[in-house]
């Protein structure tokens, strides 16, 4: 349930109304709005009376939730969620575009696409340090010598950086050094790492699980929300279906389904999703005009050579063209103006 205060209500009725929601046993959240704050009722578990609450002093509304999941929902909060990363803001309407290599590989790797996607007009960088790799003779990363790669490529490009963190065991040090932390595919619902996260100070990128439905998804970033952190950004990157034209398949409508149910911004991995190259760039047109807050692209300088996903991973050229070509789809699409919020 949902609290709606009035415009004009004051900081005591917000208070006495915390109150009265914490002396029936549930758990009160004060969201403070542009315009006015509302309080979710959490913990309950049944339907909630709405009339203990609708003749408080201050209260404008009482709104049942109808979702099972509460503080993702745009029941819960109708605005966008915006977040902001150093200069890069994510949600507001811009097109934020993440690049980089599968896995960090050296100094030498990173630098060099780093230099390459932050000059094609890349926002952010990414990279993994610890890789979920199928095969346990697959290249695992380099570890905490791949974060220290990545808090160089920070400093002499500026641009921030995403990392994945596998594991609770190594979440402090991942935190320490990424800009956003990225839970990957096959930890969509380790609920004990959702729980760490929720408590970060940082963004958290949440992929969906490769066969996890889109409920199933937002109650993932439920777990986030509800341990206290709100940064969440919902990535799409294709889930497992029988076809062998792609490694994965792209769920596009997943998109305008999430704006509807979700405030949290958006964004597509083509990459992961299809697999190979030659789908990547029509995947992220499509992904742009579908209204995704963003795109993150795998891109190497030499994908031949690349430890992990290769066969997925764009030339630095190709790279360029999808960013004049996405940039170009975003203007003429939503002129660069703000997206409304989903009705
Ligand atoms: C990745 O982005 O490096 C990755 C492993 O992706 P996913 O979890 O979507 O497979
Ligand atoms: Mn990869």
């Amino acid at each position: 349930m949902l609290i709606v205060m009035e415009q004009h209500a004051t900081q005591e009725e917000i208070a006495a109304v915390v109150v009265a929601i914490e002396n029936r046993g549930y758990q009160a959240r004060p969201i403070p709005g542009g315009e006015r704050t509302s309080i979710g009722v959490l913990q309950n578990k049944g339907a909630v009376d709405a009339s203990l609450f609708a003749g408080l002093a201050g209260v404008k509304d009482v709104i049942p939730v109808t979702r099972p999941y509460k503080l993702v929902s745009r029941e819960f909060q109708p605005e966008n969620t915006v977040i902001r990363i150093g200069d890069v803001t994510v949600g507001d309407g811009t097109l934020t575009i993440i690049a980089g290599p599968c896995a960090i590989e050296s100094d030498t790797q990173a630098m060099a696409i780093a230099r390459h996607v932050h000059k094609a007009g890349a926002s952010m960088f990414r990279g993994g340090a610890f890789k979920p790799r199928t095969s346990p003779y697959s290249f695992q990363g380099l570890g905490k010598e791949g974060l220290d790669i990545l808090a160089r490529v920070r400093d002499e490009t500026g641009m921030p950086v995403v990392t994945e963190v596998m594991d609770e065991r190594n979440f402090d040090l991942v935190e320490a050094y990424a800009d956003i932390i990225q839970i990957g595919t096959r930890n969509m619902q380790n609920f004990s790492l959702l729980k760490r996260a929720g408590k970060s100070e940082k963004p958290v990128m949440l992929k969906r699980g490769m066969a996890a439905t889109i409920d199933e998804w937002l109650m993932a970033a439920e777990y986030i929300l509800e341990g206290g952190n709100g940064r969440v950004i919902l990535c799409e990157r294709g889930v497992r279906t029988f076809v062998h034209h792609s490694r994965n398949t792209l769920d596009l409508s997943a998109v305008p389904y999430v704006r509807k149910e979700s405030h949290l911004p958006i964004i597509i991995d083509p990459s992961h999703a299809a697999g190979r190259r030659d789908q990547v760039i029509p995947l992220s047109r499509a992904s742009v005009a579908v209204e995704a807050d963003g795109i993150m692209v795998e891109v190497h300088h030499q994908p031949d050579l690349a430890l992990s996903d290769g066969a997925q991973s764009l030339y630095p050229e190709q790279f360029e063209a999808l960013c004049r070509e996405v940039r170009g789809i975003h203007k003429s699409l939503f002129s660069g103006s703000a997206v409304a919020a989903a009705g």
